[in-house]
């Protein structure tokens, strides 16, 4: 251990040869690593990474760490995902110390759950490190609030693709137009279009104002702001490419206040009362 990474004085746990640490890596900033992800990073003998990790924070691993790119972008075969798995057995067993780095929370549409049981399943000793996922941190950076007290008591994260890359049959979207005042969608951009139509046909305002958000964190960080019944056309329209998160609903007004990067780049605040509500937003 050459060059550990400074971590502020604590009780950092050491990877122990032979376990895997499942570790989110945030959705693009580095900045918004966690400490315990730094810590194995610091330590990992090899990282096993994603499509999604901002390749500066494998910078930040040991120098002579090995690092194998693990990725798979839009929905490729399961058998892809148990050759990753099974990888991962093999390079604790042969007593490494092996990182998993996973964009955004391991544990959020990532097959983190899926990985780490077949780790288990395997003997292998795991640590789970969560991280910032783009469904909230993403649109943190784009100046959307998840949750605000004036808009939504609730909010639904979905997966606009199962493993066969359709618009999942589990979800009903009708039911959910309904029971979600914010829904924030992940791998929603290929099927925008049935997903906006099933949402509209639930009941959900064709003029709900709609975000996408591209690379979000990152210094190519792309917003689009449009309306359910217009957002298929709006990205076919636009240059934005995945990965994208798209979110539904009152929320994405916020952005007219908070889009706190244009506030720093000298912008003035397009409206600093969106909801009309005509008083300070502390006031009942
Ligand atoms: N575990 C990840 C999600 C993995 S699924 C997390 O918690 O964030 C991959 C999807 O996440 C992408 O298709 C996209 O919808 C979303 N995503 C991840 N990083 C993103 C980013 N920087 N900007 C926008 N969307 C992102």
């Amino acid at each position: 251990m050459t060059d550990r990474f400074p971590l502020p004085p604590g009780d950092w746990p050491e990877m122990e040869p032979g376990w895997v640490w499942l570790c989110g890596a945030g959705p693009g900033d580095p900045g918004l690593l966690t400490l315990h992800a730094l810590n194995a990073l610091s330590q990992a003998d090899v990282i096993v990474y994603d499509a999604l990790v901002d390749p500066r924070i494998l910078d930040w691993a040991r120098a002579d760490a090995e690092q194998i790119y693990a990725g798979k972008r839009g929905g490729k075969p399961s058998s892809v995902q148990k050759d990753i798995s099974l990888r991962l057995v093999d390079l604790a067993r042969d007593g490494k110390r092996v990182l998993r780095l996973k964009g955004g929370d391991p544990f959020v549409f990532g097959r983190g759950g899926e990985e780490a049981q077949t780790l288990v399943q395997h003997g292998v000793n795991i640590r789970i490190i969560p991280g910032i996922s783009a469904g909230i941190g993403g649109l943190a950076y784009s100046g959307i609030p998840v949750t605000h007290r004036d808009i939504n008591q609730t909010v639904a994260f979905v997966t606009g693709h199962d493993q066969t890359g359709e618009t999942p049959q589990s979800v009903d979207w009708q039911a959910l137009a309904k029971a979600a005042q914010v829904i924030v969608i992940y791998m929603g951009v290929k099927h925008i279009g049935r997903i906006s139509a099933e949402l509209i046909a639930g009941g959900r305002d064709p003029e709900d104002p709609v975000a996408v958000v591209t690379d979000a964190t990152t210094p190519r960080q792309k917003v689009l702001e449009t309306r359910l019944a217009t957002v298929e056309a709006d990205i076919a329209a636009s240059d934005l490419e995945p990965p994208a998160i798209i979110c539904v609903g009152k929320a994405v007004l916020m952005r007219q206040v908070l889009d706190w990067q244009g506030l720093a780049g000298g912008e003035a605040p397009r409206n600093v009362d969106p909801l009309g509500r005509g008083r300070a937003a502390e006031e009942k």
